[in-house]
C-alpha cells in the first residue's frame, strides 16, 4: 500500500531514548520548526489521491502537539475520501473532543507505549504517563476507534518488558508492534537482538501466520482471536535496499520537504511554492517523482 507518512510538527512534548528524530535534529533546538496546517493539507491530500497515495500516516514530533491535528484529519478525509488515515502519536495530549470528532475516519492509531510498568514508562520517555495514555485508548475505543496498535521500540533498556507488553496487549485488546532500533542519530547503542523477541513469541504460543516483506512477520495465537503482533526489522540496519523499495513509504516534513529515505535529506524534493499556489498537480507530480525507487540510495 502505497504511504505517505506526514509530520505535522517537529516538536514533541515526550523525551524518549531511543527518539531518532528522523533526521531533524535533536528535539531541544526544534522550538522553530513550522507546523502543517489544515490549509496546506488540503492540497497535499487532494495531491496524494492524484499520485495513488493510499494511505495517509499522520505522525510528528507528536502530532497532537498540533492545534489544527483534529481539522486536519477532517480536512483529509473530506478532500480525499479514498485515501485510509493512520494515526502514529503519544497520545497523551488526546482530547475526547478530537476522539468524537475523528471516529469514522481515522483507520488505525498506532500509540507510542514502551513498558508495561509506570516506572519504566517514565524512564524511557521521560513522563510519567501511563496511566493517562491507558485511559485515552478507552477513549478511543468508547467512540469506535478500535483498531489500536501498542508501538513498542524493543531496546537493550526495555527488552525484559516484553512479556508484559504482550500481556498488556492482551488485556487491552489492541495489537502489539514490536520495532527494531535504527541505526540513527546514535542511537544504536541501545539496540537489542529482536531475534530473541521472536523466540520468546514462539515460547508463549505465537506462531507466524504472515510475513509481507522481510522485514515484517505477523504473529498471533491462534486459539485466541484478538490481539495480533508485528515484529519489525529495521532495513537501514541491513542496507535492504530492496525491502525498502518494496515497502513503498515516502515522507513529508513539517518544512514541506518531501523525503524518500528517512536516513539522509540529500534526496529531498521541496513542495512548499506549490502548495503556497494551490498548485494541485505540480505537488501531485512531486510526489510521484519522491516514490522514484532510485531515490534509495543508502547514505
Ligand atoms: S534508502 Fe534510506 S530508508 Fe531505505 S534502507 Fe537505505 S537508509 Fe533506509
Amino acid at each position: 500500500m502505497r504511504g505517505l507518512r506526514i509530520s505535522l510538527t517537529d516538536l514533541c512534548n515526550y523525551r524518549c531514548l531511543f527518539c531518532h528524530n528522523e533526521g531533524l535534529g535533536k528535539a531541544e533546538s526544534k522550538n522553530r520548526s513550522p507546523k502543517l496546517t489544515a490549509e496546506m493539507i488540503e492540497i497535499i491530500a487532494l495531491a496524494s489521491e492524484k499520485s495513488n497515495v493510499q494511505k495517509i500516516i499522520l505522525t510528528g514530533g507528536e502530532p497532537l502537539v498540533n492545534k489544527e491535528a483534529k481539522d486536519i484529519v477532517l480536512t483529509i478525509h473530506d478532500a480525499a475520501p479514498s485515501i485510509q488515515i493512520n494515526l502514529t502519536t503519544n497520545l497523551i495530549l488526546l482530547k475526547e473532543s478530537f476522539a468524537v470528532a475523528t471516529s469514522g475516519k481515522i483507520h488505525k492509531v498506532n500509540v507510542n507505549f514502551q513498558s508495561s510498568t509506570a516506572e519504566k514508562f517514565e524512564r524511557m520517555t521521560g513522563v510519567n504517563g501511563i496511566k493517562q495514555v491507558k485511559e485515552n485508548i478507552a477513549i478511543l475505543k468508547r467512540h469506535g476507534l478500535e483498531n489500536v496498535s501498542l508501538n513498542y521500540v524493543y531496546t537493550r533498556l526495555n527488552a525484559e518488558e516484553l512479556r508484559g507488553m504482550i500481556e498488556l496487549s492482551e488485556q487491552q485488546g489492541v495489537d502489539l508492534k514490536i520495532l527494531e532500533v535504527m541505526d540513527i542519530n546514535n542511537v544504536s547503542t541501545l539496540r537489542s537482538d529482536i531475534g530473541k523477541a521472536k523466540a520468546l513469541l514462539e515460547d508463549i504460543g505465537y506462531s507466524e501466520y504472515f510475513s509481507p516483506n522481510v522485514s515484517d512477520t505477523r504473529f498471533q495465537v491462534p486459539s485466541r482471536g484478538a490481539g495480533k503482533i508485528r515484529l519489525i526489522s529495521a532495513y537501514c540496519n541491513t542496507r535492504n535496499i530492496a525491502a525498502c523499495t518494496a515497502h513503498e513509504e515516502i515522507r513529508l516534513s513539517p518544512d514541506l520537504y518531501l523525503r524518500p529515505c528517512i536516513q539522509t535529506t540529500s534526496n529531498s524534493i521541496y513542495i512548499g511554492d506549490d502548495v503556497d499556489r494551490r498548485d494541485v498537480l505540480s505537488v501531485a507530480q512531486k510526489i510521484l517523482q519522491a516514490f522514484d525507487p532510485s531515490l534509495k540510495i543508502c547514505p
